[in-house]
């Protein structure tokens, strides 16, 4: 391993907080395009703040490899002073997992209070088949009793824990949550690039399903004139339920800054007629407002009914807050 690393990137001034952290993190691996590091931690678990207070979060990436055009959280590594937004999915930081440390801190909680894994990152993303810190995660939350647990991800890597959730579930209330944005393949390519067949995500809904895990499906983001049709949408709800999702969920893009870096540059590229559109609105306000919400709302529920689908029993994740956690717990 390697310590000290410096990156070219690295501004010249004094880094302080988990920009230091993350400018001294060893090199893990390297191949291809991506570069994985090991970044210290001082606690795992983060305490949400505003409408997230009651939940704890945990993110044991920061990074991720999948590399959707739509991600938010790529603002997370401005935090280390990476500004490029396209590091975010090629500078990998695995949390240094001590499974003592994280035994520690989830005994400290109370029973029936939630614990959310995956609410910034995948934690089901192509580091984790080789460092396993979700799966030792939840290896020490299978001690645990009276907990409520949650996961989210895109990721059909969920289904090799499919055993160990249902031993988490024995003493613990367990939801995963598991996004397919569009079973059209070609499509998904181009919006999630690394992220695994729509196809392979449903198998894994299957698995979990069968185990008695229960799985939302979430078809966020609602892209317009992208994935949001109903015909686009029924597919996803229908497909979730044929596979045993106990629910499903559709939500509208939002887009701040640092998501407008890439996504723009890739409507350009693969939706230039609704490129305008999409600045008029994005760059006035990260979030849409007024009919669009309303109509796409309506469209899910019509859906749900439909398909006898139960709406998500989950917490929702405001972005502000979600990127608060960040910027206040460096070690979360
Ligand atoms: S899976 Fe989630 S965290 Fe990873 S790139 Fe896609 S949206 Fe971002």
């Amino acid at each position: 391993m390697t310590s000290g690393l410096r990156f070219p990137d690295d501004p010249p001034r004094k880094l302080v907080g988990i920009a230091r952290l993350a400018a001294s993190a060893d090199v893990l691996e390297a191949k291809r395009q991506v570069e994985y590091l090991e970044l210290e931690t001082r606690r795992f678990l983060g305490r949400g703040s505003g409408r997230m207070a009651d939940i704890w979060t945990v993110n044991p990436y920061r990074g991720c490899e999948f590399g959707c055009k739509y991600c938010y959280a790529r603002y997370a590594h401005e935090f280390m002073e990476l500004r490029d937004p396209e590091l975010f999915e090629r500078k990998i930081y695995a949390k240094r997992f001590e499974r003592s440390a994280f035994r520690t801190e989830v005994h400290r909680l109370k029973r029936g209070e939630t614990v959310w894994i995956g609410t910034a990152t995948d934690p089901y993303q192509p580091a984790e088949r080789r460092y396993k810190i979700t799966r030792r995660m939840l290896e020490v939350l299978a001690a645990e009793r009276g907990l409520d647990i949650g996961i989210t991800t895109k990721s059909d890597l969920v289904a090799r824990d499919a055993e160990l959730l249902f031993r988490v579930a024995a003493k613990n209330r367990v939801r995963v949550n598991l996004t397919i944005t569009t079973l059209d393949e070609t499509l998904a390519r181009l919006l999630e690039p690394r992220a695994p067949r729509p196809e392979l995500r449903l198998a894994a809904v299957r698995k979990l399903s069968a185990v008695g895990v229960p799985v939302c499906v979430l078809a966020h983001p609602v892209m317009p004139l992208i994935n949001d049709s109903e015909q686009s949408l029924d597919a996803v709800c229908a497909a979730a339920t044929a596979n045993g999702a106990s629910s499903f969920s559709a939500a509208p893009l939002f887009l701040k800054p640092c998501a407008q870096q890439v996504f723009f540059p890739f409507l350009e590229q693969r939706f230039p007629h609704l490129v305008r559109r999409y600045r008029e609105r994005f760059e006035r306000n990260a979030y849409l407002k007024g009919h669009y919400p309303e109509m796409i709302a309506e469209r899910v529920e019509k859906i749900r009914a439909h398909h006898k689908m139960a709406a998500r029993d989950a917490p929702e994740w405001p972005l502000d807050d979600q990127l608060d956690l960040f910027a206040v717990a460096p070690g979360a």
